[in-house]
């Protein structure tokens, strides 16, 4: 599919930093959904707790793991992502994010634009 360029000639349409954006997206370590524009490399061990593992998260999920977890819960899960979907508020939350757009990012404060 051949790319349009608007009248007057080439438009870039990407900055730099999202040089990365041609690569196919990393599934969700949560919601097992494909990232969206905005990838959070999420520490399943929190990093104060030495943890040195990532994964790639929406932003929305790792905020839901920060919500329901303490430090602590997070330390001991770890990289088990099944024991934190089979908490029922978690469970709940990836049920209700399953429809929603990979950006979908409801309740969080949004980085203005520039
Ligand atoms: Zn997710």
């Amino acid at each position: 599919m051949a790319r349009k360029y608007s009248r007057g000639g080439y438009q870039p349409d990407a900055p730099a930093e999202e040089a990365a954006a041609e690569e196919p997206p990393v599934p969700c370590w949560l919601c097992g959904r494909p990232t969206g524009e905005t990838i959070v490399w999420h520490h399943p061990v929190p990093k104060s707790r030495g943890g040195r593992d990532v994964v790639p998260m929406h932003p929305i999920c790792q905020q839901t793991l920060i919500t329901n977890f303490t430090n602590s819960e997070l330390q001991r899960h770890g990289m088990d992502v099944q024991a934190l979907l089979d908490d029922p508020a978690v469970r709940k939350f990836v049920d209700w994010v399953a429809k929603k757009d990979p950006d979908f990012n409801a309740g969080i404060a949004k980085k203005p634009r520039s």
